[in-house]
């Protein structure tokens, strides 16, 4: 069945999905069976040291295999961030949610994931919660599944 857009032209809406499986490796597979754990790992590269998060197989820079396993302490600070208030298709969960990106201690790239844990639709409080260098701690789901929506949120530490 069809309907008109506000332009009058006739549109139908339609679903589709597309079944998809991906192997995740022996590198990602650990990393999301720590989460379990509740314990968020890196890997560092030997040759430029640098620890990349999430754990990757080899470093993209020296193109070299990553060695030590380093667990993260699952806090760090808000390097960048955007709040979303509108739904649209495809999202991991409903609006509103800040997405941010986050530098794990301990490491030298951005992690991404979501803020929260307080009241987004509170304009000021956001504005005055988020600001760069904002500390934040992750907050797990109870029960987890290995993916990377076992960390339901990073929250702002001293933020009650
Ligand atoms: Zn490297």
């Amino acid at each position: 069945m069809y309907t008109l857009n506000k332009k009058g032209h006739a549109i139908m809406e339609v679903e589709a999905s597309i079944p998809y499986e991906s192997a995740t490796g022996p590198t990602w597979w650990r990393y999301f069976e720590e989460f379990k754990n509740e314990k968020i790992f890196g890997t560092r590269c030997p040759s430029c040291e640098r620890v990349l998060v999430p754990a990757r197989s080899f470093c993209p820079d020296c193109f070299v295999e990553m060695g030590e396993w380093v667990e993260l302490a699952g806090e760090g600070e808000v390097t960048g961030w955007s709040l979303t208030n509108f739904h649209y298709f495809g999202m991991p969960v409903p609006p509103p949610y800040i997405s941010a990106q986050i530098l794990l201690d301990g490491t030298n790239c951005d992690f991404y994931h979501m803020v929260g844990g307080f009241d987004l639709s509170d304009l000021d409080l956001v504005r005055k919660t988020m600001k760069i260098g904002t500390r934040v701690k992750a907050v797990w789901k109870p029960e987890k599944k290995g993916c990377i929506l076992d960390i339901l949120h990073f929250k702002p530490v001293g933020l009650e």
